[in-house]
């Protein structure tokens, strides 16, 4: 079992109904300390065949339990994590790193999957056609697709699990969690709950491993897992698309950005400047949607990055359990070397440096929030994710250059720009090559809409109806001598 207060040290993985501690047990630590927080089991292949068997005996049941039933019990999913948002909250904070604040936000928009799910899982519709012969008639049945697995990051230990495991459960597939090795507990605590709340064992399974090869070699080869549904690098998800042509499996690839955000001599600065904060500098600038880069006009240029660097200033970096922090720690000292190398990088070719540039005086992976103008496109950031809080800021001239700097990128999940001319503004939009484009606005995800990118950022959308219909198979029933 998984005490959600986690006052223990060692927390199992979670296969059917077992809490397996395994043989072995890899060290989760507080990037913000360093302190060793949990020892959690460490399984390869073997348990997780058993985590798939258990997911595909499961589906059998879970599958026939009727819509309205699938959908109480989620509702009474998204009631449990919203009633545990404090423990939820601390555990991520101490795993991840992120302030509270952001955390407590996360418990909320992770369990907004949960109940929009519960409500959709009431309205999967099939239809019929038009028949092609006066004896014929054609239907069309929506089956969930099968059991699913569901690979997911570190960044949003909670919210990249509910938005795959609320739509897939909700149409009546089962799933097997594979949680970033550095955020496991969250993971482990979800399925507490989800337990709790009276989904079966076996629906939910979560498998937890150091190291990811061996467990993602069996989720994208084993034929009895009929979806991969994956959110993490573009490296990655390249390599498990590649594993999941063997058995022909679905996928969903949730992968890289590269966001621009651009602004026009004719935006609200200031509104561009609060837009830019949160884009930039949520979660220590780990989100796959975080703006890489900023494009400025020449109109507006100085005043964006005076008040872009004043706002960044005001930024408190901290231990995210203390209240009050805006920035912590990085993931790692990975993490932290990456930050570091782009800036060296853009200041070797000529960037001038505003704000931070620095590992932070806190030590660990705290990194100072960083603000560098006069970037070029020959520089490592303006190719490269950064994830972290480096705003790298670039001039352009006219519409048409930032146009084509915004699409120079194999990326294309989120763009953001701020404009006020109504032309403009429409012409922008259409031109963007992205799956999601904010408008006036720096925070764009919802579960009411469909979250995803195109080219490199990956395939298939989560959230809103279409994040429901991943998880479906569509039957084509033939009607004969009618
Ligand atoms: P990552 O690709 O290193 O890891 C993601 C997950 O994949 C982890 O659980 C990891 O253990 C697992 N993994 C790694 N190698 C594997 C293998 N061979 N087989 C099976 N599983 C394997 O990514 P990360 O560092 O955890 O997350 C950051 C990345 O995720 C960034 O690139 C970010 O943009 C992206 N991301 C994308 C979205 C989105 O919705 N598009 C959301 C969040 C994060």
């Amino acid at each position: 079992m998984f005490d959600i207060e986690f006052k223990s040290q060692r927390a199992a993985a979670l296969i059917g109904e077992r809490w397996v501690e395994g043989d072995r047990q890899f060290a989760v630590n507080n990037p913000a300390t360093g302190e060793l927080i949990a020892l959690v089991a460490d399984l390869g292949a073997e348990e997780t065949r058993e985590a798939v068997a258990a997911a595909d005996t499961a589906m059998a049941d879970w599958r026939r339990v009727p819509a309205k039933e699938r959908s109480r019990l989620l509702r009474r999913w998204f009631d449990l994590v919203v009633e545990h948002t404090d423990q939820l909250a601390r555990l991520m904070t101490l795993e991840q790193g992120k302030p509270l604040a952001e955390s407590r936000g996360e418990v909320g928009y992770g369990a907004s999957f949960i109940e929009f799910y519960a409500e959709e899982a009431k309205r999967i519709a099939g239809e019929t056609l038009p028949g092609h012969g006066a004896d014929k008639r054609i239907l069309v049945v929506r089956e969930p697709i099968g059991v699913v697995a569901a690979i997911t990051p570190w960044n949003f230990p909670l919210a990249m699990i509910t938005r795959k495991c609320a739509p897939a459960l909700a149409a009546g597939c089962t799933v097997v969690i594979k949680p970033a090795e550095a955020t496991p507990l969250t993971a482990l605590a979800l399925a507490a709950l989800a337990l709790e709340a009276g989904i079966p064992a076996g629906a939910i399974n979560v498998v937890t491993a150091k190291s990811p090869a061996a467990v993602g070699e069996v989720l994208t080869t084993d034929p009895r897992v009929r979806k991969v549904s994956f959110t993490g690098s573009t490296p990655v998800g390249k390599k498990l698309l590649a594993q999941c042509a063997s058995t022909v499996k679905k996928t969903a690839m949730e992968l890289g950005g590269n966001a621009p955000f651009i602004v026009f001599d004719d935006a609200d600065v200031d509104a561009a400047v609060e837009g830019a904060i949160a884009s930039k500098y949520r979660n220590a600038g780990q989100t796959c949607v975080c703006t890489n880069r900023f494009l400025v006009q020449s109109g507006v240029y100085d005043a964006f990055v005076e008040k872009l660097a004043e706002r960044v200033r005001q930024l408190k970096v901290g231990n995210g359990q203390e209240e009050g922090i805006n920035i912590g720690p990085l993931i790692n000292q990975a993490a932290v070397d990456k930050v570091s190398a782009h800036v060296a990088d853009a200041l070797d070719k000529g960037a001038r440096l505003v704000e931070g540039g620095q590992t932070h005086a806190l030590g660990h992976s705290f990194y100072e929030p960083t603000v560098l103008a006069d970037v070029t496109p020959d520089m490592a950031v303006a190719h490269e994710e950064t994830f972290g809080p480096l705003a790298a800021v670039f001039r352009f001239d006219q519409d048409d250059q930032a146009i084509a700097m915004a699409n120079d990128t194999p990326f294309g999940l989120a763009a953001y720009f701020y404009a006020r001319d109504y032309k403009r503004i429409w012409h922008v939009m259409e031109a963007l090559e992205y799956g999601m484009v904010a408008v006036n606005e720096g925070l764009l995800s919802t579960e009411l809409a469909p979250f995803g990118g195109i080219k490199e950022s990956g395939l298939g959308r989560e959230g809103s109806h279409h994040g429901l219909e991943e998880f479906t198979e569509l039957k084509y029933v033939c009607l004969g001598g009618l």
